[in-house]
C-alpha cells in the first residue's frame, strides 16, 4: 500500500499509475453497417467488421511513451524531389544539340535548378535521418521513464499525480514531463 493522497489526506480513490493507464484502453470488436460486395454472379450483402482501442482521456493524460513517429513523408517528398531534379537535368542536356546564349555559362545556368532542387532533396534526407535517430534515442530512454511512471499513484478524487516519498499533487501534465524527463524525451 501507499501513502494516502496529500491532497485529500484519503486512500480510497488512490490507484496505481499503470493500473489506471491499463484500465483506461477497452478493446471492442463489433459489428459495421451492411456492404454489399459482388461474388460470382450476384452480390452478397455481408457486415463489416469494426475493431478498435479507446482509451479514456484519464490514460491519455498518463501515457508514458514518447509521441509516435509520423510516417515517412519526409524521404517521399526527397524523393519527389529527385526525381524533379532528374527532369531538370535533363535540360542542359537537351540544351546541348542546341546550345544556349553564352555557352558553357548557358549550360550552368540551365542546371542551376536541378541544383537546387537536390540540394533540397538532400536537406529532406537529412532532416529524416536526423528524426529516426532522436526517435531510437526516444525509444532507448523509455526503461527509464517507465522506471519513474510505476512509483507514480492517481487520485481519481482529486485527478492528480503523487509520488509515496514526495507529499505533492501534480497534476497529470505535469508527471508525464517528469516522466519524459526520465527517458530524456522531453521537448
Ligand atoms: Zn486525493
Amino acid at each position: 500500500m501507499t501513502e494516502p493522497c496529500p491532497s485529500c489526506g484519503l486512500l480510497d480513490q488512490v490507484q496505481h499509475v499503470p493500473a489506471v493507464y491499463q484500465g483506461g484502453h477497452s478493446f471492442f470488436r463489433g459489428q459495421g453497417p451492411l456492404v454489399t460486395v459482388p461474388a460470382g454472379d450476384g452480390f452478397v450483402t455481408t457486415n463489416t467488421q469494426v475493431n478498435g482501442v479507446s482509451v479514456t482521456a484519464v490514460a491519455r493524460s498518463l501515457d508514458p511513451f514518447p509521441p509516435p513517429r509520423r510516417s515517412g513523408g519526409l524521404l517521399a517528398a526527397a524523393i519527389v524531389l529527385a526525381l524533379a531534379g532528374s527532369c531538370f537535368l535533363l535540360l542542359p542536356f537537351s540544351a546541348i544539340g542546341d546550345p544556349p546564349p553564352g555557352g558553357a555559362v548557358g549550360i550552368v545556368v540551365v542546371s542551376l535548378p536541378a541544383v537546387c532542387v537536390y540540394v533540397a532533396a538532400g536537406v529532406l534526407v537529412w532532416l529524416y535521418a536526423r528524426r529516426l535517430r532522436a526517435h531510437r534515442r526516444q525509444r532507448r530512454g523509455v526503461p527509464a521513464a517507465q522506471q519513474v511512471w510505476e512509483k507514480g499513484w492517481f487520485c481519481h478524487r482529486c485527478g492528480g499525480v503523487y509520488f509515496a516519498d514526495a507529499g505533492r499533487l501534480l497534476t497529470p501534465a505535469h508527471f508525464r514531463q517528469l516522466v519524459a524527463r526520465a527517458g530524456g524525451y522531453d521537448r
